[in-house]
């Protein structure tokens, strides 16, 4: 399986990001941690990248693609990877659909974590706090000066990217504001609903909270595959009675549940037009939520 996490700092990636690193098997590669082990051995990248990253800037866009491009190929990525931090811009973005390409790679998905920006301090110090409380060296950029510049960057530079992934209908979008065990789980659940991760529970999909803003919600991916494969076993199942349609039958546990539901009723597919409205909107749920 092949990932991007996607979310402003402190929504949570790098945590995330571990706990699916273990659940299905794959390696985390965050560029963030790459240069921060690049900056603290010294190499010319570390040289490069030290008062940037200090300042909250970002690092160019050859130097991290060039990581990426290298790190992919190591045989600990063979059976999938996870991007966290990486890409950041947009043309990192389309450096990456031309490496993916060029490698014969298949991206399954872009998780975007949504929070509100308000509470990003408040995680930001508390990790800070964790990291003090641990005995280890607190980041350079966990302040709350450096990260109100790395959200800036994030929202001019990274933020772009929910649309780019959007048009091109590979984005997940998860509240990032429950708990972290509610936010694993319903990371585990977009996926399992678009078939990816064959570990993943399979819980039947359903529609993920409303936001309209143009992202494409789990209702649609569960829409395109598995309730195609539910309009064959609808067919199928009609002419053979109790016995489940081949298709539903080959699909992975998960679609199985999915087609088997679609049957019943259609999944619906939310394809809101988005735009700022429904962001602000999604976002006040947020508000409401923390
Ligand atoms: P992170 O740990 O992902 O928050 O990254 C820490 C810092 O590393 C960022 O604030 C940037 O300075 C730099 N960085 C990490 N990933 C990238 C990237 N993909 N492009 C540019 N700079 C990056």
């Amino acid at each position: 399986m092949r990932l991007i996490l996607l979310g402003p700092p402190g929504a949570g990636k790098g945590t995330q990001a571990e706990r699916l690193v273990e659940k299905y098997g794959i390696v985390q590669l965050s560029t963030g941690d790459m240069l921060r082990a690049a900056v603290a051995a010294g190499t010319p990248v570390g040289l490069k990248a030290k008062d940037i990253m200090a300042a909250g800037g970002l690092v160019p866009d050859d130097v991290v693609v060039d990581i990426i491009a290298d790190r992919i190929e190591q045989p600990d990525a063979a059976n999938g990877f996870i991007l966290d931090g990486f890409p950041r811009t947009v043309p990192q973005a389309a450096a990456l659909d031309d490496l993916l390409k060029r490698k014969k790679m298949k991206l399954d998905a872009v998780v975007e974590l949504k929070v509100n920006e308000g509470a990003l301090l408040q995680r930001v110090e508390n990790r800070a706090a964790e990291t003090r409380a641990r005995g280890e060296e607190v980041r350079a950029d966990d302040t709350p000066e450096v990260l109100a510049k790395r959200l800036a960057s994030y929202r001019a530079q990274t933020e772009p990217l929910i649309h780019y992934y959007s048009d091109r209908r590979s984005l997940l979008t998860v509240d990032g504001m429950m708990s972290i065990d509610g936010v694993t789980e319903e990371i585990s659940r977009v996926l399992a609903a678009i078939g990816a991760g064959a570990k993943a529970p399979a819980k039947p999909a359903r529609r993920a909270s409303k936001a309209g803003n143009g992202t494409r919600k789990v209702s649609k991916p569960v829409a395109r595959k598995p309730a195609k494969a539910a309009g064959k076993a609808g067919k199928k199942a009609a002419k053979k009675a109790k016995k489940p349609a081949k298709a539903a039958r080959k699909a992975p546990k998960g679609a199985r549940k999915a087609a088997k539901k679609a049957v019943r009723k259609p999944a619906k597919v939310a394809r809101g037009k988005g735009g700022r409205e429904g962001r602000e909107s999604h976002q006040k749920g947020h508000e409401k939520a923390s």
